[in-house]
């Protein structure tokens, strides 16, 4: 159960109220009207209205939701079963917050094999006034390859009005800190229609922590010490949010934050292209707005900057695409935002703008923030002997 408030809060609350009552009781019952007793009630209720006020600060509420619970066992089978790894790995959330962020009160959807509907949950964070919702699924597929965690938030962000921004936030420091833990593949940010981030009217993320038709993946799942691994990444996660998505924040600072960690959707997945199937490629680079690289024949200078003559590309490099486009791109056509060197290829029947040719992936990459800036939509590409290659399999070749 959630204490929200503390009992000695409550005493105080309570004693202060009794006196009140008496005073305002003398008053009434005194004969002599004086002014000297209002202004002792008048007082008081000041002190009260300050001490509400100024008194300990009231818990953040945020909802864990265990995903699936009793006769909806979600993917996997006996003895490995999603219910049973969600709640287990909610449990260890519950206990990390507990003990790292004191002034939250985590609030639970379930806390044994019981099923609430999906509705009740939502329901539950709303009336609780809940400040964020997380809810916490696992994944299956039938490919034995396909693994990672991945991260979705409201399809319908018009809805979500200013959480939208917060969410994907959210969203992204889970990509970002399953990251840092060291548990391998991220499989992005995404939006999607699921009834429980779309009903609930907080900021609010469903996180998928694994594959359990993968091998790696589940012996992290079900192991006490990867659940562990996967609690504190998703908690650190929420300190850092709890940092950025304060209240009073500007719009603007979470767009931009928005923007400084897309990092972590793109370059993050496609290192994994090379051992992924070919369905799941496509699906991969449908996120990253790749254009089929399977369809490239060749890459074809078009145009280059002064600044950069039009000789041909080093064998291997990394480079920052900056736009797509039908047609030829000047290299000083305003839409490049003042971006120097640029060069203009031909890839199949689009023209790409790329800049920052980079000899090396860590290069490319330090300058893909402050691109960002200017293009959110930019990504790292790589070509070898003029031609377009992943960014994998030139990393490897580096
Ligand atoms: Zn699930």
């Amino acid at each position: 159960m959630v204490q929200v408030f503390g009992t000695h809060c409550i005493k105080h609350y309570l004693c202060s109220v009794n006196h009140l009552i008496s005073d305002i009781r003398s008053i009434f019952y005194s004969k002599e009207k004086n002014n000297m007793n209002r202004i002792f009630v008048a007082c008081w209720l000041l002190l009260c209205v300050v001490a509400a006020w100024g008194g300990k600060p009231t818990k953040h509420v945020w909802v864990i939701d265990a995903g699936h619970g009793a006769h909806d066992w979600g993917c996997g089978k006996k003895p490995m079963m999603e219910k049973k790894i969600t709640l287990a790995v909610a449990k260890e959330v519950r206990r990390l917050i507990n003990a790292q962020i004191p002034d939250v009160a985590v609030v639970f959807t379930r806390e044994g094999d019981t099923y609430p509907t999906l509705a009740a949950r939502a329901d539950l964070a709303n009336r609780r006034g809940a400040e964020l919702f997380v809810s916490i699924h696992v994944n299956e597929a039938p490919s034995l390859l396909a693994c990672g965690t991945e991260t979705f938030i409201a399809k319908s962000a018009a809805t979500k009005g200013a959480n939208a921004n917060k969410s994907e936030v959210l969203a992204l420091l889970m990509q970002k800190h399953y990251l840092n833990s060291g548990l391998g593949t991220s499989r992005g940010v995404k939006k999607r229609e699921l009834y429980v981030i779309e009903q609930t009217r907080m900021p609010s993320v469903l996180t998928e922590i694994g594959f359990l038709s993968n091998s790696a993946d589940s012996a992290v799942m079900c192991s006490p010490e990867g659940q562990t691994l996967l609690a504190q990444s998703i908690v650190n996660a929420l300190k850092e949010w709890k940092q950025i998505a304060r209240p009073g924040v500007k719009r603007r600072d979470l767009i931009n934050l928005r923007y400084a960690y897309q990092d972590y959707r793109v370059e993050d997945v496609q290192p994994l292209l090379a051992s992924r199937t070919q369905r799941e490629r496509q699906e991969v680079q449908g996120v990253q707005e790749v254009q089929g690289v399977q369809e490239v024949q060749g890459v074809q200078e078009v145009q280059a900057s002064a600044e950069a003559p039009a000789d041909t590309m080093p064998s291997l490099c990394f480079a920052i695409q900056l736009m797509n486009s039908s047609k030829p791109i000047a290299a000083d056509d305003r839409r490049l935002k003042g971006i120097a060197p640029t060069r203009c290829i031909k890839i199949g029947t689009l023209y790409k703008v790329i800049a920052y040719l980079s000899p090396t992936y860590a290069d490319a990459r330090s300058h893909l923030t402050t691109v960002r800036e200017i293009f959110p939509d930019a990504f790292i590409v790589a070509f070898r002997d003029g031609q377009q290659i992943t960014v994998a399999e030139a990393q490897q070749q580096q």
